[in-house]
């Protein structure tokens, strides 16, 4: 839909692009080996042989044996499967979880759910520059306490957590530890063995490999049921047949992890690289990910005073794709759980971006990243509005000269009724819309959340658009800032 310059990633904690080697693998594995390896005759064979290299090359990756791993559909399901396991084995002798306050929404909403159900969730602090308080950890546990949840490594920010030394205080009071490994695999060294740790999660879509495969490291001897009933597989432990051509991506990966990790210190110099720029390019910063305690390829910075929002829609308009580090799409754009916990307000979680690179990110990309972001602290990109939801009044609104475009689903139209008079578009297909919108006009693009309409609105510049401007937090946002209008023209 947009027109760009250049494509550039700098999104890899989200998902990254599967590899030649990897899709080659899965692609032979799809094509030749297509039994089921359950099964008992020759054809099955080779599948069967498939799933234990995979096994294999996933437990060497982190030092485990292979029947400490299971497959799962994704690191979502591993974190669910052993909360909800371990508090329903242990429930209601014991209910209390113990987790930090930056874990992934895959623990956090599990733990939610289970607060429901009678578990009593406690969460202990990390510092901005990635200390843990130990001695806090500590004095949480009781006999009341059945696991806690402490991830290897942060995805937002980057932050590198002392899971060995978490796993001794917690095995001081016999309390299991489950560690999120999603973001350290392939960036740093993981060795279960080492650090002891029960129970942790992997996915293989953030280091090159297929999206839908996740493993789970359960420690010989340690208890575990699944969420999954049926079949036999897994040793009995996770029913399903098997995702052949993922698990054979997952293994290629893996076994190619001990060169991902000699690839980390170049990495780490495109990232010194980037912050010293950018620190030259704009002294009004806050860098939430610099130092040995944080990983190599994330860098989360709060623009203090820019709208993380605007900043993204600019870069993407560059072709360059980032993250706002923040849920913005939910109800009261709330701002992100991690950058809070770490100390920052409000308005710094909301203009904080997190770049995340790969090894295959270049340093003319990086270059050029910080020429987009000069362009953009020096106004040398077209500037777009952004409403809050308040100055989005029915005056504005109904004004002869204003444009109002309403891009959501017909979906979302139902959830929440149209401003009066909107132009109704689709999102993806604005292009074809072009000719109905007016160029003379005070353009206002709405969407749901407010994640879209930043992208429709630097669209509409690039096509000559004068006067535009996107609603910040969308129509959820703005319906809870106007219910007088929005309730009277809804009863109409
Ligand atoms: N844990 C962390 C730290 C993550 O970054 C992610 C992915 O966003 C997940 C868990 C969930 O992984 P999956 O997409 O495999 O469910």
């Amino acid at each position: 839909m947009l027109r760009f310059r250049k494509n550039i990633y700098l999104d890899n904690n989200a998902t990254t692009k599967i590899s030649k080697v990897v899709l080659k693998k899965m692609t032979t594995v799809l094509k030749n080996i297509w039994g089921n390896p359950s099964s008992l005759y020759k054809t099955s064979h080779q599948s069967a042989q498939i799933l234990k290299i995979a096994r294999e090359n996933i437990a060497k990756a982190i030092n485990a044996e292979p029947d400490e791993i299971l497959f799962t559909s994704c690191a979502t399901e591993s974190n669910n499967s052993v909360i909800k396991y371990l508090f329903e084995k242990e429930f209601p002798k014991k209910n209390k979880i113990i987790s930090t306050a930056i874990e992934h929404p895959s623990i956090l909403s599990t733990l939610e759910y289970l607060k429901n159900k009678g578990a009593e969730i406690v969460f202990f602090n990390t510092s901005p520059n990635g200390d843990i308080n130990y001695k806090e950890l500590e004095s949480l546990i009781d006999d009341s306490t059945i696991m806690v949840c402490a991830m290897s490594a942060n995805n937002e920010i980057g932050l590198i957590l002392d899971v060995k030394r978490i796993v001794e205080i917690a095995h001081k009071k016999c309390v299991y530890v489950l560690s999120d490994c999603v973001q350290a695999l392939g960036k740093i060294k993981i060795d279960v063995k080492d650090s002891k740790v029960d129970y942790a999660s992997f996915s293989a879509h953030k280091i090159q490999g297929p999206k839908g495969i996740g493993a789970l490291y359960i420690k010989n001897g340690n208890p575990f049921n699944s969420l999954i009933h049926g079949g036999h597989q897994e040793n009995g432990l996770r029913a399903g047949t098997e995702s052949l051509h993922n698990i054979a991506g997952f293994g290629e990966v893996c076994k190619n992890i001990d060169a991902k990790l000699k690839k980390v210190p170049s990495v780490n110099k495109l990232k010194q690289y980037f912050i010293s720029e950018l620190k030259k390019l704009n002294q009004n910063i806050k860098i939430n990910s610099e130092g040995e305690k944080f990983l190599a390829n994330t860098i989360s910075v709060t623009f203090i005073g820019t709208s993380n929002e605007k900043l993204m829609a600019a870069l993407d308009y560059r072709g360059i794709s980032v993250s706002a580090g923040s849920a913005c799409n939910t109800l009261e754009n709330a701002p992100s759980h991690v950058l809070k916990a770490i100390g920052l307000n409000d308005d710094e979680a909301r203009s904080t971006i997190r770049f995340s690179l790969s090894e295959s990110n270049t340093l003319s990309e990086i270059n050029y990243t910080l020429e987009a972001l000069d362009d953009y602290f020096n106004n040398r990109l077209p500037a777009i509005g952004a409403i809050s939801p308040k100055q989005a009044n029915e005056t504005l609104l109904l004004d002869k000269s204003t444009f109002v475009l309403d891009i959501r689903s017909e979906n979302d139209r139902k959830s929440i009724k149209s401003i009066p008079n909107s132009f109704q578009a689709d999102f993806l297909g604005i292009r074809k819309y072009l000719d109905n919108i007016p160029k003379d006009r005070h353009v206002i693009v709405v969407c749901q959340g407010g994640v879209n309409s930043p992208f429709t609105a630097y669209y509409l510049k690039s096509k000559g658009y004068v006067n535009v401007s996107f609603i910040m937090t969308g129509m959820w946002g703005w319906k809870l800032a106007n219910k007088d209008f929005y309730n009277r023209y809804t009863e109409e």
